[in-house]
């Protein structure tokens, strides 16, 4: 196995590309050894294509629950019931605040979230003056994350200096009916696609631990590739009580450290960015995250649930040798 993962790697560092059957033999790997061989490998790929650079990103869950479709992972839902508190969208104020502290704790790119199916017209001015002052005010990249957004929302958000937008695929095609039936998985492609030809980059992944097969996190993969994805977000799953998902058992660290060198390998240029759920499933491994390939991280908590303080991640990142 180590000749086949060492082969595939100088193709890929060579600018050629990991086939889905040899995808497959990885993510079907068992033992530590050859996962930490995979590790090895992933880690020249990214250095390689994205060098030590590391991306801190942080967020703002700037108008909470209460969402109209039915992600089953998802406590903000408003069909399931869960103890997450609800409110409305934020004013710019209270974002440019929530901005200024992330830079304080050292984040460099700022993206805000709504728990909404889709940006409404209402909502828009205060979201564009929320990314205006971002940028020029506190000095963060903006990027924004509102669901499903019409051609002429994005070009203002543009116009405001917003240069990238996260809407996740969430989970492979076959397996996204059995976690979201309000929307579809074509639905969510066809976001990514208008964002691109809006000339903006894309931020798209997923979360892993929804019931997926190993085989369809690869899918998921492999359609973020075709994407060409800029940044691809991989959060673990985080079961929140009150969901459907409540009971659901995550992946061990071994599984996500493996996926995230697959990962690494499918997607070379990408930001492979750990999001939520990473410090309760990773647990003592988060560095192995790191040395698997991910370069980019989600700092200072997340959208429903707490993160651990950022200057223990700023101390790992540089005890990595990563630089922000
Ligand atoms: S669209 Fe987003 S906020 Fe709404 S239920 Fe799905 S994941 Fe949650």
């Amino acid at each position: 196995m180590k000749h086949q993962i060492s082969e595939v790697a100088e193709r890929v560092l060579q600018g050629g590309a990991i086939t889905f059957p040899e995808a497959q033999r990885f993510i079907e790997m068992e033992g530590w050894p050859e996962v930490l061989e995979l590790a090895a490998q992933a880690t020249r790929i990214r250095e390689k294509f994205t060098g030590k650079e590391v991306d801190l990103c942080a967020l703002v869950n700037a108008k909470s629950g209460q969402c109209s479709e039915d992600c089953k992972f998802c406590s903000q839902s408003g069909h399931w019931n869960t103890d997450v508190s609800s409110y409305p969208l934020m004013d710019a104020g209270q974002i440019v605040e929530r901005a200024k502290q992330a830079k304080e704790f050292g984040a460099k790119r700022f993206c805000i979230v709504t728990a909404t199916r889709g940006l409404s017209d209402r909502d828009l001015p205060v979201l564009c003056e929320a990314v205006r002052r971002v940028k020029e005010e506190v000095g963060l990249v903006p990027e924004c994350s509102l669901g499903f957004v019409t051609d002429d929302q994005l070009e203002q958000l543009k116009a405001a200096g917003m240069s990238r937008y996260n809407h996740n695929l969430e989970t492979a095609e076959g397996h996204f009916p059995n976690i979201c039936t309000a929307h579809t998985y074509q639905d969510r492609l066809n976001t990514l696609k208008m964002l691109r030809r809006h000339g903006l980059e894309i931020c798209s992944g997923g979360i892993l631990g929804l019931g997926e097969s190993r085989q369809e996190r690869l899918q998921l993969a492999f359609a973020l590739a075709e994407l060409d994805v800029e940044c691809a977000p991989i959060n673990v799953l985080n079961p929140r009580p009150g969901t459907p998902l409540e009971a659901n058992a995550p992946p061990d660290p071994k599984e996500v450290v493996k996926t995230i060198a697959t990962f690494r390998f499918i997607l070379p240029r990408a930001k492979l960015e750990l999001g939520g759920g990473r410090e309760v499933n990773l647990r003592d491994f988060q560095a192995m995250a790191f040395l698997a390939g991910a370069n980019s991280l989600i700092i200072g908590g997340y959208l429903t649930t707490r993160g651990r303080q950022p200057a223990q991640d700023l101390q790992l990142l540089k005890d990595l040798g990563f630089t922000v």
